[in-house]
């Protein structure tokens, strides 16, 4: 027997049913249907909005709340659109909520007549509210979507301007060219369709490049690499490729698509650039070695070859600061032609050049390695005698003089002489002091007859 209640019990009896309402209006098997075939996942936040949902539902039975008045509609209506739950289903799922209702309520025997019409109505009443809300939801996702497929157009409209593309199928063979890959590579799109994709290799492009292209998209990889393509009239072309596998549902590549940019004139200004350097690089190193030429030059004596007094003079230091670290012995010659303004006077001064030249030739073949031989100036010349005290000097001197003396030099028939003198290094000596005593010396020689050697004696 169905008794009747007023409203008032009736908010009361909905109110302390409400966990039951909802529990049996989620374990209804149309509603787990409506849940699994739209894979919607009855996550804690899922359910809570059901729940919510259900208790706006009762409210509006019960009269304690308005349909428009419930908050939570527009958020249980996006998500079940979310999932693509249709109108129908957005039915079935209050149907069954109402149902819930009036089963709790006819398990209490509680519900009279005029009561079930007030829910029936209420319900109808609710149900066309939210499927009107509901349509509304879905045509705007409708137009997002449209609008979606728009922006994809001018994506590929861009896309399609601004590079030059190709799509093959797996096998290579080109199905699809847009307009600047028939621009570029001088090829008519019927010329192109249904032909292996390699009709653009160029001949200098390295096999293995292709073969990594390969590996990589038959992996399902995306390949990106610069490729030097030929154009139909033999022309080449450099462009940055993108390769991109595209799979179907099962995850089978179907085809390639390919994107590439024309980078044939940065290519082709990278490469003067790297000539302009080389160029560049070859001119620094010849700019080097003159420089290095040069230097060698400002250290040589012009005419002979030999040190000039500059480089002498830097020798000379670090000759004196090592004798006496080492505490090792360190002698100068000094000698000078005899008479040799003479020699210029009667032969001519390019015979008296001739002549320096030579006696530079035989005195530097006569003394050691280690022994520098400089060109003081004139026709004054200087050997420092490393590890040479003054008796190995003079001897070496007395050895040059004689040489120099009985060498037959061209023009001079009378031969040159000249004239020496020889100084040891002593403690207290510097450059300037060791050079005065060696001078002195020859300056004793040049008195004393010239043609001899003089040892300086203080
Ligand atoms: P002494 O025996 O006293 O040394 O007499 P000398 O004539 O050699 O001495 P002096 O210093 O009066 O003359 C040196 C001459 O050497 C003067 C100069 O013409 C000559 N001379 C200096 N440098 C060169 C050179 O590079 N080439 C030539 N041909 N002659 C030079
Ligand atoms: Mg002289
Ligand atoms: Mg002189």
């Amino acid at each position: 027997m169905i008794k009747i209640i007023d409203s008032e019990e009736f908010s009361y009896f909905l109110r302390i049913n409400r966990n039951a309402i909802i529990k049996g209006w989620m374990e209804k098997s149309e509603v787990q249907n409506v849940l699994h075939r739209h894979s919607l996942p009855i996550i804690e936040k899922n359910t809570h909005l059901f729940h919510q949902f259900c208790d706006c539902f009762i409210g509006v039975i019960e009269w304690r709340t308005t349909i428009s008045e419930c908050q939570v509609k527009m958020e249980f209506l996006e998500l079940l659109n979310n999932y693509s739950v249709t109108t129908a289903d957005l039915f079935t799922l209050i149907t069954k909520l109402k149902n819930a209702i009036e089963q709790v309520i006819f398990e209490g025997g509680n519900l009279s007549f005029s009561l079930q019409k007030e829910i029936d109505s209420l319900s109808l009443q609710m149900a066309n509210d939210l499927a009107t809300n509901f349509e509304v939801i879905i045509s705007s996702n409708r137009n997002y979507k449209s609008e979606n497929s728009n922006l994809l157009a001018e994506y590929k409209r861009a896309v399609d301007l601004s590079n030059i593309v190709s799509k093959t199928n797996p096998k290579g063979v080109i199905t699809y060219v847009n307009d600047k890959f028939c621009e570029i590579s001088g090829y008519a799109r019927e010329e192109l369709i249904g032909k292996p994709h390699n009709i653009i290799r160029h001949p200098d492009m390295p096999r293995e490049a292709f073969k990594e292209l390969w590996n990589t998209i038959k992996a399902k990889k995306s390949w990106n690499g610069v490729v030097t393509n030929m154009k139909k009239d033999g022309g080449q072309y450099i462009v940055d490729t993108t390769v991109i596998p595209i799979l179907d549902v099962d995850g089978d590549v179907v085809e390639y698509i390919a994107i590439r940019h024309d980078i044939t004139e940065l290519e082709e200004t990278k490469q003067q650039l790297r000539n302009i350097n080389k160029a560049m690089k070859h001119k620094v190193d010849e700019l080097y070695s003159m420089t290095n030429t040069l230097e060698k030059k400002a250290y040589k004596d012009n005419l002979t070859g030999i040190s000039n007094r500059e480089n002498f003079e830097d020798m000379f230091s670090v000759e004196i600061a090592s004798a006496k670290q080492n505490n090792t012995p360190l002698s100068l010659i000094i000698f000078d032609i005899d008479h040799f303004k003479l020699v210029n006077d009667t032969y001519g001064h390019q015979a008296g050049d001739v002549i320096l030249i030579d006696l530079v030739t035989v005195v530097g073949s006569s003394i050691k390695n280690r022994d520098i031989f400089a060109r003081w100036g004139g026709e004054e010349f200087v050997i420092l005698t490393p590890s040479t005290d003054i008796t190995g000097a003079s001897n070496l001197a007395e050895k040059l003089r004689k040489i120099i003396a009985s060498y037959t030099f061209n023009y001079v028939e009378e031969g040159i002489t000249a004239s020496f003198g020889v100084a040891q290094l002593v403690s207290h000596d510097v450059k300037r002091s060791l050079f005065e005593k060696a001078d002195k010396a020859l300056y004793e020689a040049k008195k004393n007859g010239r043609n001899r050697v003089e040892i300086y004696n203080g």
